[in-house]
């Protein structure tokens, strides 16, 4: 049982002078200044006539008053639907019809939704806080937050995330990665995903530790925050490690505790150049929205590049054989969602008849139990019968010194069922024919004939979503 407001609100009330949360330009907030300023945005909810159970839409950038807004509305028994704040006008209005929130808060008055909307993340559109509201009273299977999925194999999907789910995965990465009050979390990710929500910040207030609150990433911002303002973990996605190793400031992240990568893969040779560079041995995990983190490296022990580690406490992961003998990663655990919000069809699809979550994702375990993910299922591409993971021909294209990103996909085919087609980007300005001709030998050497490319074409960037992750189905041969 408990809940998140339950496990935080004690943990500032041990605890009243630390420090939680700090930003770049000098505002930060003490867990006495939380737990007040978070009672106060709660009081401006019920003056504004919401009640418990409400859902209170928020699409706003990484900032102190956005995590009080979000710290208050949990308290106050609210279920919070976070969005994109890369979202238009259009896409905003499309998940309110679907979310319908009692009220929504917005950092851009522009993006009017046509309900009670309050711009500004401080919340002081609102009426004055009401008097004598009951705070923390949630029960751990009331739903805290309805989470859309990334969207990446089709609509996004709403996960309604319980305070047990939530609170449960929260302790799980406590433990697993041994965070303790004396952290402080470069926190750069955005707040709508459960990796900058769920595992940034729930993490940082379950452990009673600190977060430095960025307005984003850039690789001069992390190297301060570790530099001169004692950031010792650091969570990111592998773009931003990816920015971080063609950047002088790599070697910042030298003296962290701990650093982390998730929501896509990290290839294992960029795992080894921030080594090379840092010193750091990126500690690779797996989660996903339904479920927040699964699987993770171990913190003792081998971190050992190109795979996600082992079960988390209280996660339990098995292989499910799926066609042409790949097998799909299911998971149990009281983290796992109950099912989606209004999809009784994916619910259909994502459960196992003993209640086991299907993931999507095709994965293979090593001798000594560390779990490899080879691609979503969705993703697999089957070529005369065989199967062709799109990350495997990806990591072999990655490593030729012209290519500088690649992205593959099946076309469809009519003597092979499906065909591999490589989307690449030069890494330098080239004769395209010249280096189609050295991919293809370069993979000749590297692949079996059916996992080489068939159909190549040349762009300007992979298309990637806002935690680094192919955007797929806009890559059409
Ligand atoms: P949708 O479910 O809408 O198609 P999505 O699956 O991308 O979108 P998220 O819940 O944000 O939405 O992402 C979870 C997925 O991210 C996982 O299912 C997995 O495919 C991928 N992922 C997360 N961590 C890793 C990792 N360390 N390595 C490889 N893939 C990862
Ligand atoms: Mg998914």
């Amino acid at each position: 049982g408990g809940t998140l407001p339950g496990a935080w609100v004690a943990r500032w009330a041990a605890d009243p002078g630390r420090t939680v949360l700090s930003t770049p330009d000098g505002p930060a907030l003490s867990a006495a200044e939380l737990a007040d300023r978070t009672a106060t945005a709660a009081a401006r909810y019920a003056a504004a006539g919401l009640a418990p159970g409400d859902r209170v839409l928020m699409s706003a950038g990484p900032s102190l008053d956005l995590i009080v807004a979000y710290v208050g509305a949990l308290r106050y028994g609210l279920t919070v639907v976070p969005a994109n704040t890369a979202y238009t006008a259009r896409e905003l209005a499309a998940l309110a019809a679907e979310a319908t929130p009692a009220l929504a808060v917005v950092d851009d008055a522009a993006r009017a939704l046509g309900l009670p909307q309050v711009t500004g993340a401080d919340l002081k559109g609102l009426p004055a806080p009401a008097a004598g509201i009951a705070l923390d009273g949630v029960a751990p299977d009331d739903v805290a937050l309805i989470v859309y999925t990334s969207g990446t194999t089709g609509a996004p999907k709403g996960a309604p995330l319980t305070h047990a789910n939530l609170l449960a995965s929260a302790h799980a990465v406590r433990l697993a990665w041994r965070w303790e009050p004396d952290d402080r979390l470069a926190l750069c990710l955005p707040l709508f995903h459960v990796h900058g929500l769920g595992v940034g910040l729930h993490g940082t207030l379950t452990a009673g530790a600190s977060a430095f609150v960025m307005p984003g990433f850039d690789p001069a911002g992390v190297g301060a925050a570790v530099r001169d303002h004692g950031a010792t973990m650091f969570f990111g996605v592998p773009t931003m490690y990816h920015r971080l190793a063609a950047s002088e400031h790599l070697r910042d992240l030298s003296s962290l505790r701990l650093a982390v990568s998730g929501s896509a893969p990290l290839p294992a040779d960029l795992h080894e150049s921030v080594a090379q560079g840092s010193g750091q041995r990126v500690l690779e995990r797996y989660g996903m929205t339904e479920t927040i983190m699964l699987v993770s490296n171990p913190y003792d022990g081998e971190r050992r590049p190109g795979t996600v580690g082992f079960p988390l406490p209280g996660v339990d992961v098995r292989l499910a054989p799926r066609a042409g003998g790949a097998a799909e990663i299911e998971v149990t655990g009281p983290n796992v969602i109950a099912g989606y919000r209004n999809r009784p069809d994916a619910d259909a699809q994502a459960f196992a008849p003993d209640g086991w979550f299907r993931t999507g994702d095709l994965g293979t375990l090593d001798d000594d139990g560390y779990l490899r993910i080879s691609g979503r299922a969705k993703e697999l591409i089957i070529t005369g019968g065989y199967n062709v993971y799109p990350r495997e021909v990806e990591e072999v294209l990655r490593a030729h010194p012209g290519v500088g990103d690649a992205a593959v996909v099946g076309a469809p085919s009519a003597e092979w069922g499906e065909t591999v087609a490589a989307f690449v980007v030069p890494a330098d300005a080239v004769d395209t024919g010249v280096l189609e001709r050295e991919l293809a030998q370069w993979c000749a050497d590297r692949l079996a004939p059916y996992k080489r490319p068939r159909l190549w074409r040349w762009i300007d960037t992979v298309p990637r979503n806002a935690l680094g992750k192919i955007v797929r189905h806009e890559l059409v041969p």
